[in-house]
């Protein structure tokens, strides 16, 4: 369900916007004149990317590590820009923030994982856009919470502002994962159903954390239809002042972008939109399949609920599910499905059973 309807996607913010992927890259923090400048024009040479990204604020977990340069950053981004003609693009947290970008006129905002998180700053800085035309893109929070996600945008939008963008940067990572931050593909892919004009950025340097998984995160990024990518870029990443692990150099950024294929989300081929056909009415077929098994179970174990509960016996028995997981999981695998989708799906089915056996027994 589209709950906007007046957003402009990113390819009309700027002519220098209109192909896709849209390509923004810079380091995560602007650090001294000659690095940002440096960096700058190295990135414009690889002919690939429009915008221009650097930290002037740093949002840090902890007041010891670098917290940015502050408003000179906005000046040497400025002369960055003279030089190399490319778009930049700062983080804002605050109403202040916002004033000096607009003063040294960066040409697009960021909204960081963090601010996002909270709707009293996310109104604050709507407030300070009031009347302003600029674009602006807002990260995930930093929780897989939608709401929040989306919240943010409809707070930008309802004050005015319809150049908005989101960027995907992955979520805290609950589970023990070789990424920084746990992508959940779902989560934007969900948000785009909400809001099919808005664009989706990518930023796989975030979500990996480190150089080595960028490529395959943006690959996957562009498969999944995303509007564009975000990556961080340094003159010298070892040295950087914050996430030095995740930005790599301005070459290896042109043959990575050089090495990514960019596929299309339709096909004019005539054959391969009649084999998709053929292919998505048995997918259809075999899902209404599915859903009348589903059914004809949960009538079972509704059956089960009421002898339950005439024998006033357990709704959880717990040998009896530990027998259905192993075995359902072998079986899975036998078909050649993993363990975690059999698990995952069996563990669904068994909760939604539990509760519709709650529901007899107790109501
Ligand atoms: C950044 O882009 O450098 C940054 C601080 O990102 P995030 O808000 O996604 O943590
Ligand atoms: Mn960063």
């Amino acid at each position: 369900m589209e709950t906007s309807q007046n957003i402009i996607p990113i390819n009309k913010w700027f002519k220098q916007l209109n192909n896709k992927p849209v390509i923004i890259s810079g380091p995560c923090s602007a650090e001294t004149e000659n690095q940002l400048v440096e960096t700058a024009k190295a990135i414009k040479n690889t002919g690939e990317v429009q915008v221009f990204r650097a930290g002037i604020w740093k949002p840090r977990t902890r007041p010891v590590n670098f917290e940015g340069v502050g408003e000179k950053g906005l000046i040497w981004l400025k002369n960055a820009k003279e030089q190399t003609d490319l778009l930049t693009t700062v983080e804002v947290a605050t109403p202040e923030h916002v004033e000096k970008c607009l003063k040294y006129g960066v040409d697009i905002l960021w909204i960081g994982a963090r601010t996002t998180s909270n709707p009293f700053s996310i109104s604050e800085l709507a407030q300070a856009l009031k009347g302003v035309d600029i674009p602006v893109m807002i990260k995930n929070p930093i929780n897989p919470d939608i709401n929040l996600w989306i919240g943010a945008i409809e707070r930008f939008n309802k004050i005015g502002i319809n150049k908005l963008a989101a960027i995907h940067r992955g979520f805290f990572p609950f589970e023990l994962t070789s990424l920084r931050n746990i992508p959940k593909w779902e989560v934007p892919i969900e948000l785009k159903r909400n809001f099919h004009n808005l664009s989706i950025i990518c930023d796989p340097s975030h979500i990996a954390g480190k150089q080595k998984y960028i490529y395959e995160i943006s690959q996957k990024a562009l498969d999944l239809d995303m509007d564009g990518l975000m990556i961080e870029s340094h003159i010298n990443p070892a040295e950087a002042l914050t996430d030095s692990n995740q930005q790599i150099l301005p070459e290896e950024l042109k043959s990575m972008l050089d090495s990514l294929v960019v596929r299309t989300p339709v096909s004019n081929n005539f054959n391969f939109i009649n084999s998709i056909e053929k292919y998505r009415e048995q997918i259809d077929s075999i899902d209404t399949q599915l859903i009348e098994l589903l059914a004809q179970r949960m009538e079972i174990v509704k059956q089960i609920g009421v002898y339950k509960k005439n024998n006033d016996v357990t709704i959880l028995q717990l040998a009896r599910w530990e027998k259905i997981i192993n075995s359902r999981i072998k079986f899975g695998l036998k078909h050649g499905l993993s363990k975690n989708l059999i698990k995952k799906i069996m563990q669904l089915i068994h909760k939604e059973s539990i509760q519709k056996q709650d529901d007899i027994m107790n109501n």
